[in-house]
């Protein structure tokens, strides 16, 4: 198969852990016989400095002509006296919409032998593996907003949105993940008091009969969040509206541990875009210290969800899964005063257990 990516390595430790995902998917297109084809474009940070636009309009264009895009991250200190629509976080709004992604997906997995990075005791986040996907484009964050009358009595208005379509769309997209998972859905809204809520379970629940193979459950936000750190576990995938879907996958990501090691995908538009979760890391950039594992596993969903290339993603993800097992870890992973790997040795050892799992197979 022909695999035609853009990468934006963008900012701070962007640059550092974007090669090395990059590193990892040439390894999986040779072992699996794909060809390759990269073109590299300036993003964020790097793209104000080369050209005055955090988003310029050939990074948009190869975007727009490639099969998926993957991103390492944005912003950083230098650029936080721009005005607002130069900010490289403003180019990475412009960038999602140019993409039309309206599913965000976020895995938080407790990798075996990652418990102790968890703030939870360990038999409680083990096993954990929930999927979050949260719809991106509607509700409070885009409905109607304003601020009338003068200070001491101003008062502040902003509206939650949501149309059937729009709710049907990313319902779809969960029920299909969940099915070919452990076929469990959990959607979350906050019906006791919205309106916009009961649309969605209503929803959700006439779609149910259109996926008889999934078990659809329906729960309060206020709820979920308890349940998501009193038993993490028990979920297999959430789905939820943007706001509470903001907040959910960011907890969710802090009951596993690890920023360094969480992926990212926005699905559903023209292009996919794969990103780590964390960002530019201005405070460890150029240190050659930064942990590559979330970009690396951003690539693996890349693959899978992008390409249909299940088996190559999941040969990334069992290398990252193995590499850690042997005990190998970025700094940000390691034990105080343990020795600890850099950015490019953890790049490289993913890539030589990427190969000898191809060799055993
Ligand atoms: P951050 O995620 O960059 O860093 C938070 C902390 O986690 C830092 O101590 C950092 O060293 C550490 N960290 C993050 N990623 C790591 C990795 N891969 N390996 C090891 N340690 C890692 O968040 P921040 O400091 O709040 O933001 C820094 C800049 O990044 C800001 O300009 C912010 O706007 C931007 N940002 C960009 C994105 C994005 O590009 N999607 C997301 C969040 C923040």
């Amino acid at each position: 198969m022909q695999i035609i990516l853009t990468t934006l390595p963008g900012d701070g430790i962007g640059p550092e852990v974007t090669a090395q995902a990059v590193r990892v998917l040439e390894a999986c297109a040779e072992i699996f016989g794909h060809e390759l084809k990269i073109t590299e474009k300036n993003m964020g940070g790097a793209a104000l400095i080369a050209s005055n636009d955090p988003f310029p309009k050939d990074t948009e264009e190869a975007c727009l002509s490639s099969g998926a895009v993957l991103l390492g991250a944005v912003g950083g200190p230098a650029f936080d006296t721009y005005p607002g629509h130069l900010r490289p976080e403003a180019g990475l709004l412009r960038l999602r919409k140019a993409l039309g992604v309206f599913a965000n997906l976020r895995p938080a997995v407790c990798l075996p032998g990652m418990e102790a990075m968890s703030p939870l005791r360990p038999e409680v986040v083990a096993g954990t593996d929930v999927m979050i996907v949260r719809e991106l484009l509607g509700g409070v964050y885009f409905g109607a907003r304003s601020t009338e009358g003068q200070p001491g009595s101003r008062r502040a208005t902003d509206s939650m949105t949501y149309t059937e379509p729009e709710i049907e769309r990313i319902a779809h997209v969960g029920f299909r993940l969940a099915q070919g998972r452990r076929k469990q859905l959990f959607s979350v809204d906050k019906a006791n008091v919205l309106d916009s809520s009961r649309l969605w379970r209503d929803v959700v629940t006439r779609m149910a009969a259109s996926y008889p193979d999934v078990k659809l459950s329906h729960g309060y936000v206020d709820s979920t969040a308890m349940a998501l750190v009193s038993k993490p576990a028990s979920f297999d995938v959430i789905v939820t509206e943007n706001m509470f879907g903001d907040i959910l996958s960011d907890q969710a990501g802090a009951v596993v541990g690890s920023l360094g090691l969480l992926p990212s995908a926005s699905v559903g538009g023209k292009v996919g875009l794969y990103e780590p979760i964390h960002g530019s890391a201005p405070d460890i950039a150029g240190q050659g210290i930064a942990n590559p594992l979330g970009t690396i596993l951003s690539a693996a969903m890349l693959l899978r969800h992008s390409f249909q290339l299940e088996e190559e993603a999941v040969s990334i993800e069992n290398a990252v899964k193995q590499v850690l097992a042997a005990g190998h870890r970025t700094r940000d992973l390691a034990e105080k005063g343990a020795a600890s790997v850099s950015t490019e040795r953890m790049g490289g050892l993913v890539v030589e257990y990427l190969r000898s799992i191809a060799a055993r197979a």
